[in-house]
């Protein structure tokens, strides 16, 4: 990757180790030639700075969509939650400033499109065929659930689905994104690779 966006990468406000991010930017230069890159749940644009730089390399752009006020985990008593991103006008998260920033600062804005929407509603309307498809919006299993049944009919043959935050095992996380991989599985999308929390399938 790109030394230069790599170190805005590791600068951004997030959750993605950068192992992860290095293996989700690879996959990313890997679906580029197949078509545009697709992520559900901005947040600050730190995981959209490794696909960002992938869709830079491979002469694509990456949608990525948000409502920008936050996951059920992100809101104020939960575990996730960060007080410096609620606005104080009205009380609650608003993540669109500083994704605007950590793209603004990354040179990224010509590839990194933000789409600001519930994603389900956002899926609905769109119809172009996608490269990589990474989820990684809601964590409550009906969110999660609903995230891969809207978006994944919109992935081409031979396209990458990406869950983040796969956890076998209770003890090291929520079991949503691992349900979704397992019905993701099961609906004939093949593995590829696990890197930490994030795992990479093919549409075949
Ligand atoms: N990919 C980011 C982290 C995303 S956190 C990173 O690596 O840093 C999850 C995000 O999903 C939150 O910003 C939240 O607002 C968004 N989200 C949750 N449910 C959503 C929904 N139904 N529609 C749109 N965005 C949603
Ligand atoms: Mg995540």
């Amino acid at each position: 990757m790109d030394p230069t966006l790599l170190k805005h990468a590791r600068d951004a406000i997030g959750f993605m180790p950068d192992d992860e991010g290095l293996a989700l930017h690879d996959a990313g230069v890997a679906a580029a030639e197949i078509g545009p890159l697709l992520e559900v749940g901005t947040y600050c644009g730190k995981s959209a700075v490794y696909l960002g730089a992938a869709a830079r390399a491979g002469n694509t752009v990456l949608f990525t969509v948000d409502h920008h006020r936050g996951s059920e985990e992100n809101q104020a008593g939960w575990e996730w939650h960060d007080e410096s991103l609620v606005d104080p006008r009205t009380g609650r998260m608003d993540t669109l400033p500083f994704f605007r920033r950590t793209i603004e600062d990354a040179g990224l804005e010509d590839v990194v499109i933000a789409v600001v929407g519930t994603s389900t509603t956002v899926a609905r309307h769109l119809a172009t065929p996608l490269g990589l498809l990474f989820i990684d919006g809601g964590h409550a299993f009906d969110v999660a659930l609903a995230d891969y049944e809207a978006w994944s009919p919109l992935l081409a043959m031979g396209g990458s689905l990406v869950f983040h935050d796969v956890f076998e095992d209770p003890s090291d996380g929520g079991q949503a994104p691992f349900e979704v991989w397992k019905r993701a599985v099961s609906d004939g999308y093949e593995p590829v690779s696990t890197t930490g929390s994030l795992r990479v399938l093919r549409k075949g």
